[in-house]
C-alpha cells in the first residue's frame, strides 16, 4: 500500500496534511482508529460533508457508510441541525449557568426511555460511562464493576480492560498508563455468557457495584445480546443488589427512538438502572450523558455525595444539535435506515458469496458488520477470529471506488436518512470488485 510520503498515494493532499499532522499530533490523529492502522494506507483528512457524502481535500467524494461512528444519523449537515447550531451559536457559545437548550434536550430524553426519569449532560460518552459507574459505587457503597470482553465503554481506566473498538483493532490487552489499581477492581466476563456472570457474583456478589455491558455490542463488530442474555443479567444484579449500567451510547437513537431498550426491553425482571447516551444525542457535537430514575440521580451532587461537573457539559450549541437530531429521528426514520441498510448488507453478501469469501452479517437495529468469518459470532473471542486481512483489502478497493467503510473489521457499518439512492447505487456498485480484492491476497 501507498505510504503517506509516497507519491503513487491516490490522495496527495491527504498525505500531504498526514505527514505535518504526525510531526504535531501523536499518530497523525486525535482518535487511535483514524490512523487506518488496521487497513494500512492514507487515512483520508475530509474537507466537508453533506448528506451521505464525505469530500477529501483531493475533492473526492464518498459515500460515507462512517457516519462519525455513528453520530449522523440524518446525514452530515441536515438543514434542520445547521439552522438550529446557526441560531444557537448566534446567542452565544457557552454561558457557564444554566440555559434552555439542556432542559429541552433532557425532556426529549427522558420522553423516550421509560426507566430514565432524569439526565446529567456532559460531553462525551467517555464522561457519560465514567460517571455512571462512579454513581453506582456511590450508590451501593461498593467497589466493584464487572464488564464484558469486547464491550468498548470509552477510555475510562477502570473500564480499559478486555476492550474492543480501537483495542481490539491494535490488539492491546490494555493500555498503559493505567495502574493496576485501576482495573484491580473490575472483573472481565465474556460476553453472551450467563453461567460465567452467575460465577462471579456466586464468588463476589456482596462486593459488586454494577454490571456495565452495551446495550448490544457494536465495538468488537455488532453483536447483539444472544435472547435472554440482557434479562439474565438484570436478574443476577437484582438478587445480589447490584445495578446493571446500560451503555447506549452507539445504540442509543439509533437501533429505535428509545434505543435498544425500544427494541428488547422492559425485560421482565425490570429495565437496566442507569442508562449512558452519547454519539446521536449531540448530532455531531460533543454532547452525551447519563441518566436513571430520579432515586438514583438524587445521589450527584448538588443533591448528593457523588461529585460530576463539566465546564463545557449542556453547551448551548451542543444541545440544540442534539435536540434538532433527536427531532428529526421520528418513528419513519428507522424503517427507513432498515431498508438502506439492508440492501446495501444484502449486495455485500451477495458479492462476496459469489466471490466464495466467507463472511457473516450481524444486527442491530440498522446497524451491522460483516465479519469475514463464516461463523456466526456471539463473543470477542469468536470476532477476533476473523479475517482481517480480507477486510483491508474489500475496505481499500471500496474506498478507491468511492465509499468510506469504518477503517477496521471491528466496527459497525452506519447508515443515515439522507443515504439515497444514488449513494446507495454507489455502494452496490463498488462491492463485486471489493469482494474480488477480499477473495485474492497480493
Ligand atoms: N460507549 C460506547 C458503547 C461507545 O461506542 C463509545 C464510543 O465509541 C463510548 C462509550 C465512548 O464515547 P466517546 O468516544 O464519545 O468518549
Amino acid at each position: 500500500p501507498a505510504t503517506p510520503t509516497d507519491p503513487r498515494s491516490d490522495a496527495p493532499a491527504s498525505a500531504a496534511l498526514l505527514e505535518r499532522a504526525t510531526r504535531v499530533i501523536p499518530g497523525g490523529v486525535n482518535s487511535p482508529v483514524r490512523a487506518f492502522r488496521a487497513v494500512g494506507g492514507t487515512p483520508r483528512f475530509i474537507a466537508s460533508a453533506t448528506g451521505p457524502w464525505l469530500t477529501d481535500v483531493d475533492g473526492r467524494r464518498y459515500v460515507d457508510l462512517l457516519c462519525s461512528w455513528g453520530p449522523m444519523i440524518l446525514g452530515h449537515a441536515h438543514p434542520d441541525v445547521l439552522e438550529a447550531v446557526r441560531t444557537a451559536s448566534a446567542r452565544g457559545f457557552s454561558f457557564g449557568t444554566p440555559s434552555e437548550n439542556e432542559v429541552l434536550l433532557a425532556e426529549e430524553i427522558v420522553a423516550r426511555i421509560e426507566p430514565v426519569e432524569q439526565v446529567r449532560l456532559v460531553s462525551s460518552g467517555t464522561e457519560a460511562t465514567m460517571s455512571a459507574i462512579r454513581l453506582a459505587r456511590g450508590v451501593t457503597g461498593r467497589s466493584v464493576i464487572v464488564k464484558f470482553a469486547g464491550c468498548y465503554h470509552g477510555h475510562v481506566d477502570a473500564l480499559l480492560a478486555a476492550a474492543g473498538s480501537g483495542l481490539a483493532t491494535l490488539a492491546l490487552p490494555d493500555s498503559a498508563g493505567v495502574p493496576v489499581e485501576m482495573t484491580a477492581d473490575t472483573i472481565v466476563v465474556p460476553y453472551n455468557d450467563v453461567p460465567a456472570l452467575e460465577e462471579v457474583f456466586a464468588a463476589r456478589g456482596s462486593e459488586i457495584a454494577a454490571v456495565i455491558t452495551e446495550a448490544a455490542a457494536g465495538n468488537m463488530g455488532v453483536v447483539p445480546p444472544a435472547p435472554g442474555f440482557t434479562e439474565a443479567v438484570r436478574r443476577v444484579t437484582r438478587e445480589h443488589g447490584a445495578l446493571l449500567v446500560s451503555d447506549e451510547v452507539m445504540t442509543g437513537f439509533r437501533c429505535s427512538k428509545a434505543g435498544w431498550f425500544g427494541l428488547e426491553g422492559p425485560y421482565a425482571a425490570g429495565a437496566p438502572d442507569i442508562f449512558t447516551f452519547g454519539k446521536v444525542m449531540g448530532g455531531g457535537f460533543p454532547a452525551a450523558a447519563f441518566g436513571a430514575s430520579a432515586e438514583i440521580m438524587a445521589h450527584l451532587a448538588p443533591l448528593g455525595p457523588v461529585y460530576q461537573a463539566g465546564t463545557l457539559s449542556g453547551n448551548p450549541v451542543a444541545t440544540a444539535a442534539g435536540l434538532a437530531t433527536l427531532r428529526g429521528c421520528t418513528d419513519d426514520l428507522y424503517p427507513r435506515l432498515e431498508v438502506t441498510a439492508r440492501t446495501i448488507a444484502d449486495a455485500a453478501s451477495a458479492a462476496l458469496a459469489a466471490e466464495g469469501v466467507a463472511h457473516t452479517v450481524q444486527w442491530a437495529g440498522s446497524m451491522f458488520s460483516v465479519f469475514f468469518r463464516e461463523a456466526k459470532v456471539t463473543n470477542y473471542d469468536e470476532a477476533r477470529d476473523q479475517d482481517t486481512a480480507a477486510y483491508g483489502r474489500f475496505f481499500h478497493s471500496m474506498l478507491e471506488s468511492g465509499v468510506h467503510l469504518p477503517p477496521s473489521a471491528f466496527e459497525a457499518w452506519f447508515v443515515s436518512g439522507s443515504h439515497d439512492e444514488e449513494a446507495v447505487g454507489q455502494v452496490v456498485e463498488a462491492l463485486p470488485a471489493a469482494a474480488r480484492a477480499a477473495a485474492h491476497a497480493g
